[in-house]
């Protein structure tokens, strides 16, 4: 454990609020809030309801949940929904520079156009990219009262070369960028620029979360880039796999708190599963979560998905 001093930068987890949390969910949050109080960082919380109508109070649940296995966090949760203007004016400062376009395309006719000269497969093909003005009304009065999405203009290089980062727990990536959406025809900004404008303001400088999202930090580093905004350190961990071996999903059955409690098995015991799964813990042991950040270390995390199955539940009763 890093005991060097007083707290430098943050950590978080950023929960879309859709439903209560699963365990995937929860162990997800459990790594987040080891990484980062083990290195002496603050851990913050923002809820990313952006997209509000999922929003059905299943926030607090997550939150509470949280609480009830022992995470804990510096401050008010944030909502990503209450940073609109700082999600404008980044759009705004892009725009500036030249580096933001309106888009008509629909979903199809992005699938039905050919690729763009160095474009990766399903990336944007680039149709409403050097429209004229004129080109661009008629478009727009095309799908109105719709309203056109806009669009990063990724500058040439990244869109030849994609962007690479290091992560903690995959090594060395680069994947693939092109020209996101960065608000959309309905107003609702994109989750790539929201993520990076929070972050940013709020200090986060580590960022730890499932590797399911791994393929869009090459995305967001570019935004950083061109928002001048400086890039976490980031650690994607692994996904929690169900017992047919996809992804754990709530349709596996009893995999939040709210439906173990059900049947008796109490915060504690999902605790001590979630700390036996990343090796912090024996069976028949209970830890309290303040006592695995004295065990944690991010160097022994392996990259590889941890099977639930509900056997490794160990209830009191
Ligand atoms: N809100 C995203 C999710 O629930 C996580 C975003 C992030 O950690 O960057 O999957």
């Amino acid at each position: 454990m890093d005991n060097s001093g007083s707290l430098r930068g943050a950590g978080r987890y950023a929960p879309t609020p859709s439903g209560d949390l699963h365990l995937g969910n929860l162990r997800t949050a459990l790594l987040a809030w080891l990484f980062a109080r083990t290195s002496g960082r603050a851990f913050l919380m923002r809820i990313e309801d952006l997209d509000r109508a999922r929003d059905a109070g299943s926030a607090e649940q997550q939150l509470a949940d949280l609480s009830a296995i022992g995470i804990d966090w510096v401050g008010e949760a944030m909502r990503q929904s209450a940073q609109a203007e700082a999600h404008a004016a980044a759009i705004e400062r892009l725009r500036a520079s030249g580096l933001v376009y309106e888009c008509t395309c629909t979903r199809r006719e992005i699938q039905a156009a050919p690729s763009a000269p160095h474009g990766a497969p399903g990336a944007y093909p680039g149709t409403c990219r050097e429209l004229s003005d004129a080109e661009r009304r008629a478009a727009r009065q095309r799908i109105a009262p719709r309203h056109p999405a806009l669009r990063l203009r990724a500058p040439e290089e990244y869109l030849r070369g994609g962007v690479a980062f290091h992560d903690r727990v995959l090594g060395e990536r680069r994947g693939d960028v092109d020209d996101l959406v960065l608000q959309r025809g309905d107003g609702t900004v994109a989750y790539n620029l929201a993520v990076v404008v929070d972050d940013a303001a709020s200090g986060v400088d580590q960022v730890v979360r499932g590797d399911d999202l791994a393929p869009s930090t090459p995305r967001q580093v570019m935004l950083q880039r061109l928002l001048g905004l400086p890039t976490p350190e980031y650690a994607h961990v692994p996904l929690v796999l169900g017992p047919t071996g996809a992804r754990l999903a709530k349709r596996d059955g009893a995999v939040t708190l709210r439906d173990l409690s059900a049947s008796g098995i109490g915060p504690e015991d999902v605790l001590a599963l979630l700390a036996r799964s990343v090796g912090l813990a024996r069976s028949g042991e209970r830890p309290s979560a303040s006592a695995l950040l004295e065990r944690f270390d991010p160097a022994v995390l392996s990259s590889a998905p941890w099977t639930f199955s509900p056997d490794a539940l160990e209830s009191d009763g």
